[in-house]
C-alpha cells in the first residue's frame, strides 16, 4: 500500500534517523536516506539495501542552503514529489555541566541553526514537492525537552532538566512551528506533527537513553504513516498527546 510513496528523513545515517528509514523501507515507503556527508549516507543506505529494503542515499546539510537546493532538484527530478518528510537531523552542543545561564551565545546559535532555522529552510524548500503529494506529510523530530508545561510542572520528569536551555528552547520552537504550519496547511492534505521519539539510547546521549532506537523511531513512523484521518498540528509520543 505504501510502495509508491516518497519519504525523506535527515540525519538518516545514524540514530532514530536511520532506524526511521528502516522502519519506513519495511512498510513498502521508497526511502531517501539523507546524510550531509555523502559517501557516509551510501554507507548507511548500502546497509540498508543489503537487507532487500527500498532504500536510497541523498546528500543533504540541513545548514546549507546549497545542499538543500540540490536535494529538492535531485527529488524532483526523480520523483517530481515527495510525499513524507521526516525533519529528524538534530544536535546537543552545550556543555551539560553549566548553568543555563553560562552557556555560551556560540552554542545558542549553532543549537538554533541546526534544531531550527534548518528545519524550516528544509521545509520551506521541500513544500512544492510536498504539495504535489497526494497526502502529504512532515514530521518535525522534537523533543519532550521543549515542553514548557512539564519544564514548570512540579512532578513531571522533565521539572528539573534544564541544562541544556538553548536545545530545549530550540525544540520548544519548533514545536510552535509546526503548529504555525500545520493551521496554515490545514485546507490541504499536508499534515504536520511534531515528535518526541522517547528517551533513546543514541550517540546523542553516549547510550544512556532508556529505550531502544527501534521503540525510539516508531513515533517518527507512526505520524509519517497516517491516513487522512489522522491528527495535524499535534506534539506526541507513540500515541500519547504531550503537553505543549
Ligand atoms: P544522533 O546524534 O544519534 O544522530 C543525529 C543525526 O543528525 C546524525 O545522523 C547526524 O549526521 C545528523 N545531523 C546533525 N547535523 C546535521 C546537519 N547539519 N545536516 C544533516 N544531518 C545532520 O541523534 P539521535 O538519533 O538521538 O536524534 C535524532 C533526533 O531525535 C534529533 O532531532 C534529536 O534532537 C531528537 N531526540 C533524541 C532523543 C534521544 O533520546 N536520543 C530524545 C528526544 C529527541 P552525522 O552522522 O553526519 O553527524
Amino acid at each position: 500500500q505504501n510502495t509508491s510513496k516518497v519519504a525523506l528523513v535527515t540525519g538518516g545515517t545514524r540514530g532514530i534517523g536511520f532506524e526511521t528509514v528502516r522502519q519506513l523501507a519495511q512498510a513498502g515507503v521508497h526511502t531517501l536516506l539523507a546524510g550531509r556527508d555523502r559517501s557516509r549516507a551510501v554507507e548507511a543506505a548500502l546497509k540498508l539495501q543489503g537487507d532487500g529494503l527500498p532504500v536510497e542515499a541523498i546528500a543533504l546539510d540541513v545548514t546549507d542552503t546549497a545542499s538543500i537546493a540540490a536535494a529538492v532538484q535531485e527529488v524532483d527530478r526523480k520523483f517530481g514529489r515527495l510525499d513524507i518528510l521526516v525533519n529528524n537531523a538534530g544536535i546537543i552542543v552545550e556543555d551539560k555541566t553549566l548553568a543555563p545561564s553560562r552557556q555560551s551565545v556560540a552554542a545558542w546559535r549553532e543549537t538554533f541553526q541546526t534544531n531550527v532555522f534548518a528545519v524550516v529552510e528544509t521545509t520551506q524548500a521541500f513544500l512544492p514537492l510536498l504539495r504535489k503529494s497526494p497526502a502529504g506529510r512532515i514530521v518535525n523530530v522534537s523533543s519532550i525537552l521543549g515542553s514548557l508545561t512539564l519544564h514548570t510542572q512540579p512532578g513531571s520528569p522533565i521539572y528539573d532538566f534544564k541544562s541544556i536551555p538553548a536545545y530545549n528552547a530550540s525544540k520548544s520552537a519548533i514545536n510552535s512551528y509546526s503548529v504555525h504550519l500545520a493551521y496554515e496547511l490545514r485546507d490541504t492534505p499536508i499534515k504536520v506533527n511534531a515528535v518526541h521519539p522517547g528517551y533513546v539510547k543514541t550517540d546523542m546521549n553516549a547510550g544512556e537513553g532508556e529505550i531502544d532506537v527501534p521503540t525510539g523511531a516508531r513515533t517518527s513512523v507512526q505520524m509519517a504513516l497516517i491516513d487522512a484521518d489522522g491528527p495535524s498540528g499535534g506534539f506526541v509520543y507513540l500515541g500519547e498527546t504531550l503537553p505543549w
